[in-house]
């Protein structure tokens, strides 16, 4: 996996729009670390644009595909967290919706 360049993996994986950190080989699995990435705009609530970061969410498995070495490739997702400095709520990232459709196809 080594050999691949990021941006042949982008598009073979079909995961243009993301962010690729680290590929992470294990016994069955393949883990691919990913990341959103650009930071949100605007509040989800208030639509303020006054945003501070707010630590980091829980890391979240993706199912993505089967490798054509048969290995399973499962993406790792971790939302940033902001905080609104208008309205005070906070709030995740979510990851790209074509990621959370390809999961539910697979489950
Ligand atoms: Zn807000």
């Amino acid at each position: 996996m080594s050999t691949f360049t990021h941006n042949n993996m982008a598009s073979m994986l079909n995961l243009q729009g993301v962010m690729m950190y680290k590929v992470i080989p294990s016994q069955e699995n393949v883990y691919l670390k990913i990341g959103q990435p650009r930071r949100p705009s605007r509040c989800p609530y208030c639509q303020s644009s006054k945003l501070h970061s707010h630590g980091k969410g829980k890391v979240r498995k993706i199912k993505h595909g089967i490798l054509l070495s048969g290995e399973m490739l499962v993406l790792l997702w971790q939302s940033n967290r902001f905080k609104c400095a208008s309205c005070l709520k906070s709030f995740s990232q979510k990851p790209p919706p074509s990621l959370v459709q390809v999961e539910k196809d697979i489950v």
